[in-house]
């Protein structure tokens, strides 16, 4: 059994047309007849077909534009087109796979030559399908960090420049929060690199369970993450990242210098003005990062 395909037919003749949706329907595929290149170029956008068998001359859009205009457009899956030619035309063949088409057949149709071409689209369709799955699957973990399973730096520079786009158009203020472990060294050098590591997890585990919806979490690098609050003020910024600190502070995981391994954070918001900019609220974060540290650790302190 062959997997059914979506096919669109295009065919200015009535008789041809007929002779191959009855071929398709008996081979157990779904027909979409077009009589024209037009007609069938606009239900090519509405059904995404995964295979059009086209008439390579036909009055209005020929085959040859049709083909170039489903390669062109690069929404939606894999097209496998075949052209359809009379016999006689064998420049037209070479013509239809310069302008990408992948394969041919000639009329009249040969039931057996239609099938055999299917099997083909079927497998090559498949691979492209399996292709843009590993493609989308990569794209998302070149965005995650494995350690943590939080967003990576690279995901956050992309939010981040989303984020600023939507500041300038809507002029609405984002804020962000920068948290940095304390005495990390320390920890690391006391109990070991693999324990430190459990840390960050557990980290970064707790800052996304105390984000709520619409904030998210990045692991900026080592032992700093970076929490984003869309459409959020300084004032409430502050308040969710010191429900953050309190937290981690609660997971009571015991540092070996002493006490329990705790963050500090800096808040800072991102303006319309800088929009152009999103490194710049980070390097204000950064800024009253430090002077979280300077006053003791375990604490947020607020841009000015
Ligand atoms: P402070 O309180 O001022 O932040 O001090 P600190 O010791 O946390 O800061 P410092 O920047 O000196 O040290 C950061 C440490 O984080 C050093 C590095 O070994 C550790 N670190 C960075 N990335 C990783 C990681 O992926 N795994 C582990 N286990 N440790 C990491
Ligand atoms: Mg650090
Ligand atoms: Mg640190």
């Amino acid at each position: 059994m062959v997997k059914p395909l979506k096919i669109l037919m295009a065919d200015d003749s009535a008789t041809s047309r007929l002779v191959l949706q009855r071929a398709l329907e008996r081979l157990g595929h779904e027909a979409l007849v077009a009589r024209d290149g037009v007609e069938a170029w606009s239900s090519f956008l509405l059904a995404r077909p995964s295979v059009v068998i086209s008439d390579w001359v036909m009055p209005g859009m020929d085959g040859a534009e049709l083909c170039r205009r489903i390669r062109q457009d690069s929404d939606g899956p894999y097209t496998y087109f075949v052209m359809l030619t009379s016999l006689e035309d064998k420049e037209d063949v070479l013509d239809g796979m310069r302008a990408g088409a992948d394969d041919y057949l000639t009329k009249p149709l040969d039931e057996h030559e239609l099938e055999v071409r299917l099997i083909a689209a079927a497998r090559v369709t498949e691979l492209h399908d399996r292709l843009e799955e590993l493609k989308r699957q990569l794209h998302q973990e070149a965005r995650v960090d494995p350690l943590t399973h939080v967003g990576n730096r690279l995901r956050l520079r992309e939010d981040l420049e989303a984020l600023a786009g939507r500041i300038e158009r809507y002029g609405h203020g984002s804020s962000l929060a920068l948290f940095d472990i304390d005495r990390f060294k320390a920890f690391n050098d006391t109990a070991g690199h693999l324990a430190g590591d459990e840390v960050l997890a557990a980290v970064a585990a707790e800052l996304r369970r105390q984000a709520r919806r619409g904030d998210e979490v990045y692991r900026y690098g080592g032992e700093e993450f970076v929490v984003i609050f869309p459409e959020q003020d300084t004032a409430h910024t502050r308040l969710a990242a010191e429900r953050m600190r309190a937290a981690i502070e609660r997971l009571a995981v015991e540092h070996p210098a002493g006490g329990v391994v705790t963050v500090s954070a800096g808040v800072a918001v991102m303006t319309a003005a800088e929009a152009g900019t999103p490194e710049a609220a980070l390097k204000r974060a950064d800024d009253a990062l430090y002077r979280a540290k300077e006053a003791g650790r375990n604490r947020v302190e607020a841009a000015a």
